[in-house]
């Protein structure tokens, strides 16, 4: 039977050991570090995970400052917002919660962001950064499996992993972090010809598919360490009812994986936590004071 990785457990310490940078920083800077959180629109999904965002950071002891704006502001008012964001001094980070709706253009929204307060890490700059090794910020979910795989194995140096998903949220950012790290890395995705047979060669597996239960135990090479990313909803026993599943499916996985991140409680309560942890990167960038990023 797999070990269970505790992405819950993890993440809390996270965020415990970035309250404590965060009491330092104030200490040093006279000001609390601060991140805005832009939400357009209404969506459910979106307004529950900006809602935790607010409470995690006020928690870690920074400023949150959140901007909700209706679903028909206009593109050049958000644009202006985050032009204004991109000058106060009380911000070091800026998210603007994806998806927007479909009159704006993500893409453009994205580049008007300040690079050096791209705490999600989306903005070309920031991915040329990561791609070329130059300090920037990292997308939030990858970084956080990223950690979760070091904590697991130390270091991740010769082995062989398999990213399956090629987004530029999760799969591309995955990638280029598990190359930095001197892993043998093969992008799986949905025109892949054998998708199990990559899998099977694996030593690391990172599932970033959006498709529940997909990957099978007699897919893994028995021992991998399994990253599911996945969050798919489906229906539960109960009529009704919903459950969350992963991209793998668990129980077969956890027959044969040396070590598996549960759903949930795996690598969703990262997400937050990283984000919180880049803030606080930011805002010692921006302060001008040093710190060792690596302690976090
Ligand atoms: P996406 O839809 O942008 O990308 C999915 C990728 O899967 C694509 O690159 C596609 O090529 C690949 N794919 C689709 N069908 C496939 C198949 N049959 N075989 C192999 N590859 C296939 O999704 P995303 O934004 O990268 O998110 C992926 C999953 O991760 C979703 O379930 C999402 O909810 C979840 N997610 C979780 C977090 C978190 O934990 N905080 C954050 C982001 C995304």
């Amino acid at each position: 039977m797999a070990d269970i990785i505790d992405g819950k457990a993890f993440a809390e310490g996270l965020r415990a050991r970035v309250a404590t940078v965060a009491a330092d920083f104030e200490a040093k800077a006279g000001r609390k570090a601060g991140l805005a959180v832009v939400l357009v629109g209404e969506d459910p999904a979106s307004q529950v995970y900006v809602r935790n965002k607010g409470k995690q950071t006020l928690a870690c002891g920074m400023a949150s400052f959140e901007h909700k704006l209706p679903a028909d502001t206009s593109e050049a008012d958000l644009l202006a917002l985050v032009d204004r964001l991109n000058a106060d001094p009380a911000v070091d980070g800026i998210l603007v919660q994806l998806p927007l709706p479909a009159h704006m253009n993500e893409q453009k929204v994205i580049a008007t962001i300040n690079p050096d307060k791209d705490v999600d890490g989306f903005h070309v700059v920031n991915v040329g950064r990561l791609a070329t090794g130059l300090p920037g910020y990292v997308p939030c979910t990858p970084l956080g499996c990223v950690m979760l795989l070091k904590d697991k194995l130390g270091s991740l140096s010769g082995l062989d992993a398999v990213v399956i998903g090629r987004s530029n949220i999760v799969g591309k950012p995955m990638a280029q972090l598990l190359i930095a790290e001197s892993c043998t890395v093969t992008v799986a995705h949905s025109r892949t010809k054998d998708l199990p047979a990559a899998v099977r060669r694996a030593d690391i597996v990172v599932a970033a598919v959006g498709r529940p239960e997909m990957v099978k135990g007699d897919w893994l090479k028995p021992g991998a360490t399994v990253i599911d990313v996945g969050i798919n909803r489906v229906p539960a026993a109960e009529e009704g009812k919903t459950r969350l599943v992963g991209d793998v499916d668990f129980a077969s996985a956890s027959e044969v994986a040396g070590a598996i991140t549960p759903v949930p409680g795996g690598v969703g309560p990262m997400t937050i936590a990283v984000l919180l942890r880049n803030t606080i990167v930011a805002a010692h960038r921006a302060a001008d004071l040093a710190f060792d990023e690596s302690a976090l």
